[in-house]
């Protein structure tokens, strides 16, 4: 790695995780020999210096896991998959009790991905991680077939955590050649489209693979929804804004505008393109009296972002609401929770979208939340609503992220259904 990626991951290791890896600098694997903290055995490091870097941030949750587990067996023996990630999720949320706040993303990994074989989830007997991948594995599934159909796509996906963490001080500006990707039908997935971009980085330090994958991330928003336009024969009427509505929008549509322009590149009668996030766990609060923050002039063509932190249901209720043109859910899990509360959220804001009598595309991480999720929607409306499409969606993103399971990999918007509309 280079030395200035490594010092920036330094100055960010707390955004990620890794139990193979020493905590701070990051380093694993042949010749660093890791020291766990001998309270909670739950974090490494290549050291004491290390050790004591980070002691002051570790120490109140070192202290709360210890609490939990005097009450809480972490023994999985006997259980299943699901039971064994259930543990697991219930164990960070104690923990997070007792600490009396919410876990960051790198805490929650500890508990997620500790040190355990990654096949069996066996802890107690000797591990070995791999120089690639960084994951755990016992003797019987160190060479086996399911770390092999997997080292790549983890060790792609580690790869991939470590450049964003590495560009968190000084983010690499993804430059696509707008004018070359005019013409939208040389494409008909990611792939295409990512290396019809070509070499615009042959310059980059950062190896090719890495780079579509960040790009493909970056893009599979918009070309999602281009792509649904596409089969729809979608024709946008001109001299009118196009209006998309993101429903169950959260951090990640936030993270991720900018591609949107994206968008309005690829349709040549759009001049303007509003997209309207909405979604209770927004940061953005719309305050309509700074729109012209929210505005983004290309040329002749304008962009306009709108973002409400409420439920879709109460959106359209609401005195902001414009109509759509279109309606699209990113990586949405109607199945999620099972809480009554948030049932009633999903089946009346899906009730709100059948209403608009426009388009409705909905995409998903998992093959189970995509089966699940279009059950439910026939569910929630009470009938059989036809789709267009429904399966793998040629335009997902395949920047690989661990996930715990048998899938061990995840892909944003991997699955589409695309709805003509939600009404008979
Ligand atoms: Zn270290
Ligand atoms: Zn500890
Ligand atoms: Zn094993
Ligand atoms: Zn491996």
């Amino acid at each position: 790695m280079e030395s200035e990626a490594r010092n920036q991951i330094y100055n960010n290791y707390n955004k990620l995780f890794y139990a193979t890896m020493c905590h701070v600098c990051k380093r694993f694997g042949d010749g660093v020999s890791l020291k766990r903290c001998s309270n909670c055995k739950m974090i490494s490091y290549c050291g004491q210096e290390h050790q004591k870097h980070h002691w002051k941030q570790h120490k109140p949750l070192c202290k709360a896991i210890q609490d939990v587990l005097r009450d809480y067996s972490m023994d999985y023996r006997g259980e299943t998959t699901d039971e064994w990630a259930d543990k697991k999720l219930t164990f960070a949320q104690l923990v997070s009790a007792r600490l009396g706040r919410h876990l960051n993303a790198d805490e929650t990994n500890m508990f997620l991905f500790p040190k355990e074989c990654l096949i069996c989830h066996e802890w107690n007997k000797s591990l070995e991680s791999c120089q690639k991948c960084a994951a755990s594995f016992c003797q019987n599934h160190k060479d086996g077939i399911e770390h092999k159909d997997i080292c790549a796509l983890l060790e792609l996906g580690r790869r991939s955590d470590f450049s964003a963490v590495a560009e968190l001080n000084s983010p690499l500006e993804l430059l696509f050649d707008l004018k070359r990707v005019s013409d939208a039908s040389t494409f008909n997935n990611m792939k295409d489209f990512v290396n019809a971009l070509g070499n615009i980085k042959t310059d980059s330090e950062m190896p090719y693979d890495i780079l579509a994958a960040k790009y493909s991330l970056y893009l599979t928003r918009p070309l999602t929804l281009f792509h649904a336009m596409r089969l729809l024969n979608y024709v946008p009427k001109s001299n009118k804004v196009l209006v998309v509505h993101v429903v169950g929008a959260s951090y990640a549509e936030e993270a991720t505008f900018l591609p949107w322009r994206l968008l309005l590149q690829l349709m040549e009668t759009v001049t303007s393109l509003m997209i309207v996030m909405i979604g209770p766990g927004l940061k953005n609060k719309w305050d309509p009296s700074r729109t012209n923050d929210n505005l983004l002039i290309f040329g002749n063509k304008s962009l306009f972002f709108e973002y409400h932190d409420v439920s879709y249901e109460n959106y359209v209720r609401s005195s902001s609401f414009v109509k759509p043109d279109l309606i699209v859910g990113f990586n949405l899990s109607i199945e999620e929770h099972e809480l009554e509360s948030d049932k009633k959220i999903w089946s009346s804001s899906i009730h709100a979208v059948a209403k608009q009598n426009c388009p409705f595309v909905l995409t998903f991480f998992f093959l189970r939340d995509f089966e699940e999720g279009t059950n439910k929607m026939n569910t929630i409306l009470g009938k059989e609503v036809d789709h267009l499409y429904s399966g793998k969606n040629p335009f997902a993103s395949f920047r690989p992220h661990r996930v715990f399971g048998l899938e061990r990999v995840y892909y944003d918007n991997q699955y589409v259904v695309i709805y003509q509309c939600l009404c008979s």
